[in-house]
């Protein structure tokens, strides 16, 4: 599963986009939300494994960085900070770090002929599009002026997006086969037209655990297994078999109880919310 990083600047506002000669975003300031020097964060859990500090502003080499901060969440991704303000560094390398911790601030350090932070987004050691793995959260501020502010995503809790990438041989069915899902609604949910054509590397989306709806006692399923999943990363021991059965609810009651939820067994929009939180910020 991809981690959904989190857009590391309370204040988004797009000033530079992602194309070939400029492979990040740039993120700009307002005077209103932290200035010129507004705060930096992580954008998701993770090991700082590159530190520059104490670099100046210098418009004379175009390649030059200036303070910056790399982070490693995982095997697959991983992001660079850049133009950071001088001497505001607060991560060493080798430090672990929590989505949202304050790193840095904002500056204009290396080439930059302005204070922004230049957000580089690494999938697989490769640079991407930072808009498509970042996400806004409910307490960050979208600028009006921002650039590609259509397709800016929004971080929502509730839904997990999954996505499986097609290996040599495989076909959709043995895909669905692994989710419990029948090629016909995988291939629906993807747009794919002809089953037949799918091709190694290609990301299939799993529509795992959106719960827009209510699992209870009687429940079975896909999103069963999620919760159950879910619970037992939370320190549950169910058994993961896509049935929500007294188990099941005993432990939805003891997770409602400990979390000052209505005590219904029932898992609806609040209880989803709770365990999703928890288990993101787990
Ligand atoms: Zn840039």
């Amino acid at each position: 599963m991809l981690l959904k990083l989190r857009y590391p600047v309370d204040y988004i506002t797009i000033t530079n986009e992602f194309k070939s000669n400029h492979q990040a975003i740039d993120l700009g300031w307002n005077r209103n939300y932290g200035g010129l020097n507004q705060n930096i964060y992580s954008p998701h859990d993770g090991i700082v494994v590159s530190v520059v500090d104490g670099r100046k502003n210098n418009l004379v080499n175009k390649n030059d960085a200036g303070n910056l901060v790399k982070i490693k969440h995982n095997n697959q991704l991983t992001t660079r900070l850049i133009h950071l303000l001088k001497d505001s560094i607060i991560v060493k390398e080798g430090n672990i770090v929590k989505t949202g911790d304050l790193i840095a601030k904002m500056g204009n350090s290396g080439y930059a002929l302005g204070n922004h932070l230049h957000y580089n987004v690494y999938l697989n050691s490769e640079k991407v599009n930072p808009i498509q793995y970042t996400y806004a959260y409910k307490d960050q501020i979208i600028s009006d002026n921002s650039k590609n502010k259509d397709q800016i995503l929004y971080y929502n809790e509730n839904i997990v997006d999954n996505y499986y990438i097609v290996k040599k041989n495989d076909t959709l069915s043995n895909i669905g086969n692994i989710y419990n899902i029948s090629y016909q609604e995988l291939a629906e949910y993807n747009d794919i037209s002809n089953p037949n054509l799918i091709r190694i590397g290609q990301k299939i989306k799993i529509p795992i655990f959106n719960l827009s709806f209510i699992l209870k006692e009687g429940s079975n399923g896909q999103s069963v297994k999620e919760l159950q999943k879910r619970l037992n990363q939370l320190g549950y021991n169910l058994i993961v078999d896509g049935m929500f059965g007294r188990k099941t609810k005993k432990a939805v009651l003891d997770f409602q109880n400990k979390n000052n939820l209505i005590i219904d067994g029932i898992v609806g929009k609040e209880t989803s919310n709770a365990i999703g939180w928890l288990y993101q910020s787990k």
